[in-house]
């Protein structure tokens, strides 16, 4: 600031002078003759001086200016002041931009600090808890079946439950169960690896009816091994087929699975596998769920839950007893996909389970 004072100063003292410059020279050079005559009569008085005399009478009319020269030297003064704060405006945007650059500067030297400090903090510091609210779960680990409760709060039922499936059916009660009315046709489909099984969705209109209620078929999917047990037994694989009334209870009918001779329905599933994960295939061509059944109708049914997260309750499980076969190679090629997906059997908590006769 000192600078631009000093600055402001001399700019002044030039304007000044050049502003008493032009009126000096010109009145030097109209009053000519006056002038000499002066000089005339100066060297009169002093022969030894002459020019530097001259040069002093050249000198006085500048110090009594006309008024013409007083308004060129005013208009002079604020030209000059003009271009003073100009110089000053143009002067302080440079500074301000040099201190935006600073501050710009020590913002990300900070930062960088700080990021050394996490980086440090990582390496020396345990890792936070695993947070609440996860939507990851698995069949293995750390988020397998044991800590689904605990993964996400939404997901406690998997934890505390009281009617998990699934279940070892055992000590059945033997009664006449009705038989399960089943209305299934060839229907269009699309097939999704999502992650934790193959899921085929079906179009609308296959249904089957239990206990007075109609229940339409959503999607079936794969575990393997076999989720169920029948009196301590595991089978290869099964087929979950889940449907849902116009009210949304779900009703969940389950197919056994043994090695055997080719399934067709199952064929044209993998036939329509997608390559990647959750793309869906949606197939020119139809699927007979009917196919699926077996031909014994038997079954056991109990009220359960949902096997994956968010093992919600309430879900009435129909297990049909005779078991559908699979040929080794259709077995295999789900293998290489899913070799375990199938939630452990839960307790029964007293539960009842009934079976056809
Ligand atoms: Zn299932």
């Amino acid at each position: 600031m000192r600078n631009l004072v000093a600055f402001f100063a001399c700019t002044l003292a030039i304007s000044t002078a050049s502003a008493n410059d032009p009126p000096a020279s010109a009145k030097a050079a109209s009053s000519a003759p006056s002038a000499s005559k002066a000089a005339a009569a100066k060297t009169a008085a002093s022969k030894a001086e002459p020019v530097k005399l001259a040069a002093l009478d050249n000198a006085k009319p500048a110090a009594a200016p006309s008024a013409k020269a007083a308004a060129a030297q005013a208009l002079s003064e604020a030209d000059a002041e003009a271009e003073l704060s100009a110089k000053i405006a143009a002067r302080l945007a440079v500074m301000r931009a040099n201190q935006a650059a600073r501050v710009a500067a020590a913002a990300r030297a900070k930062k960088a600090t700080v990021t050394r400090r996490e980086a440090v903090a990582a390496i020396t510091q345990p890792p936070p808890a695993r947070p609440f609210h996860s939507d990851t779960w698995s069949y293995e680990g750390e988020t397998g079946p044991a800590n689904w409760g605990k993964i996400n709060a939404a997901w406690s039922k998997c934890g505390t439950g009281t009617r998990q499936s699934p279940i070892d059916l055992r000590d059945g009660m033997k009664v006449d169960l009705e038989q399960i009315g089943f209305d299934y046709k060839p229907s269009g489909f699309n097939v999704v690896d999502n992650g934790h099984t193959v899921q085929v969705t079906v179009g609308g209109g296959n249904f089957l009816t239990v206990q007075n209620r109609s229940y339409e078929l959503i999607q079936f999917h794969f575990h393997r091994p076999s989720e169920e047990r029948v009196n301590g037994k595991g089978f290869e694989m099964v087929v979950h087929l889940l449907h849902k009334d116009p009210e949304g209870r779900l009703a969940m009918l389950a197919v056994l699975l043994e090695r055997g001779k080719g399934n067709n329905t199952i064929q044209t599933v993998w036939n329509n596998l997608p390559l990647e994960k959750l793309d869906v295939v949606s197939p020119n061509v139809v699927l007979d769920v009917a196919e699926l059944l077996p031909q014994r109708r038997d079954y056991y049914t109990f009220m359960g839950s949902m096997t994956t997260p968010p093992c919600n309750e309430g879900v009435l499980w129909l297990v049909m007893k005779q078991p559908m076969q699979a040929s080794p190679a259709q077995m295999a090629l789900f293998s290489r996909m899913y070799p375990l997906n199938a939630r452990p059997v839960q307790a029964s908590s007293g539960r009842m389970i009934k079976e056809s006769n």
